[in-house]
């Protein structure tokens, strides 16, 4: 073993990155998107790659399209005010380690044939690549939505919500939701923080407080479903199956519904269909919501053996999460690392992912699961519920690459 690693490993890479001309040749690594999976994803490669950043064999470059990254699962406690956004915001820059090139830039066109990416200084040329790219709640799918709604899904939805709830004395508050959406047991976790805060205020006497789900049952995961149905029951909340809203009347405050139905209400709070990032649409290469065909144990984007897929871009049959997005870099780091090495790429995503989901003001439920392992909630406590805080905390050292 050498100062600097294994001798093996070495020869391995000194060979690659050398032409027949002995010109040394950079292996570059591009990641698209600088949100929870893709910052994750480069500063854990930063540190497995330390060395041969250093010697110049491989750069680490990393696209972001946000000057300030957003811990999205906040956004439930800026909306009853526990938190202020700031909480739940860092600059990028401050979370990006040593080792990886971050570009403030937008990337407009990925060219998978010529591998290239294009943005509106550049063309960057890439060895391998990462698409991070998330996924975004499309307000403007259904007429009416975008004007006449309520969300906590971005920093305005949530600030705006949190001011409208502040001053909601009585009426009906209506949640309604698509799929697919990000993180599925949201819209269900505002639904009970929702109703605990105002409960908690002397308020809930006079709100009439709704859930829908586009599903005959309250949620599509049964296991979930289940959960719920539980605390419906015991509790007396009001149910609407089967909502699927295909327009928002904002004048009149009734939403229509694809079975042809109305509901009005006074307050409404609508998470649309997802749909994948612009750019995966603009290159041609998602499918008709815009995301990505990836195989969901290599994680590779269909026919592409240099493009990797991680987080909520993909198309993998699985809850679009945060945790998600955790476990998948920890396999693509393996393959990657091993790839730039020249041994065998052997690690495989198991579709593990593990979520709170928060019952009250004081206790959360948690959910962990895989490809093999259908979802169901734990019973809720205060102890889950002091985790839950914890990891919000904990977070940023997650991002950072350290957890
Ligand atoms: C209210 C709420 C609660 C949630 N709660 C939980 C939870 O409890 N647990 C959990 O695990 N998950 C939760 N999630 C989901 C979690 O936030 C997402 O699943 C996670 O952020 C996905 O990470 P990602 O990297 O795939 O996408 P993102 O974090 O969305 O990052 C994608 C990034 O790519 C950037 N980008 C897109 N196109 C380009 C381009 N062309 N060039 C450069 N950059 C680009 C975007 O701007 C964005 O910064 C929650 C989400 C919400 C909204």
């Amino acid at each position: 073993m050498g100062a600097k690693g294994n001798p093996v490993c070495l020869r391995r890479i000194f060979s690659e990155s050398h032409t027949s001309e002995g010109m040394n040749v950079v292996k570059t690594v591009a990641i698209v998107g600088g949100g929870a999976g893709g910052t994750l994803l480069a500063n854990r490669l930063a540190r497995r790659l330390a060395r041969e950043i250093e010697d110049h064999e491989v750069q680490l470059l990393l696209f972001a399209n946000r000057e300030v990254h957003v811990y999205e699962p906040g956004f439930l406690f800026v909306v009853t005010g526990e938190h202020e956004i700031e909480h739940y915001t860092r600059p990028q820059k401050s979370l990006v380690r040593r080792g990886v090139r971050l570009l403030m830039e937008e990337v407009q066109r990925i060219d998978v044939e010529r591998k290239q990416l294009r943005t509106a200084r550049n063309t960057y040329s890439y060895d391998i690549l990462v698409l991070a790219t998330g996924a975004r709640p499309d307000f403007d799918l259904v007429p009416g939505m975008r004007e006449g709604a309520h969300n906590f899904y971005t920093v305005e939805g949530s600030l705006r919500l949190r001011d409208a709830l502040a001053n909601f004395e009585k009426g009906r508050i209506l949640i309604v939701q698509d799929l697919p959406l990000k993180c599925p047991v949201a819209p269900i976790e505002i639904f009970f923080i929702i109703d605990a805060y105002l409960r908690s205020q002397g308020r809930r006497q006079n709100v009439e407080l709704i859930y829908s789900h586009p599903s005959p049952q309250l949620h599509h995961e049964p296991g979930i479903a289940e959960f719920i149905a539980k605390r419906f029951a015991a509790r007396g909340y009001t149910f609407l199956p089967e909502v699927r809203v295909v327009e928002v009347d904002p004048q009149k405050r009734v939403v229509r519904t694809e079975k042809g139905e109305t509901h009005e209400y006074d307050l409404l709070i609508a998470i649309p269909k997802h749909r994948g990032a612009p750019v995966i649409e603009a290159s041609g290469l998602g499918d008709t919501l815009g995301f990505l065909p990836t195989d969901r144990y290599t994680l590779k984007l269909a026919g592409r053996d240099d493009v990797y897929v991680i987080g909520d871009a993909t198309n993998i049959p699985i809850s679009k999460a945060g945790s998600a997005a955790h476990y998948q870099a920890e396999s693509l780091v393996n393959n990657i690392v091993h790839r730039l090495r020249g041994l065998p790429e052997t690690a495989r995503y198991d579709g593990k992912l593990a979520c709170f989901l928060v019952s009250d003001l004081h206790e959360s439920s948690f959910i962990g699961c895989d490809y093999n392992t259908p979802p169901r909630p734990i019973p809720s406590t205060e102890l889950l519920y002091w985790f839950k805080g914890m990891y919000n905390e904990m977070y940023w050292l997650t991002a950072r690459g350290l957890l």
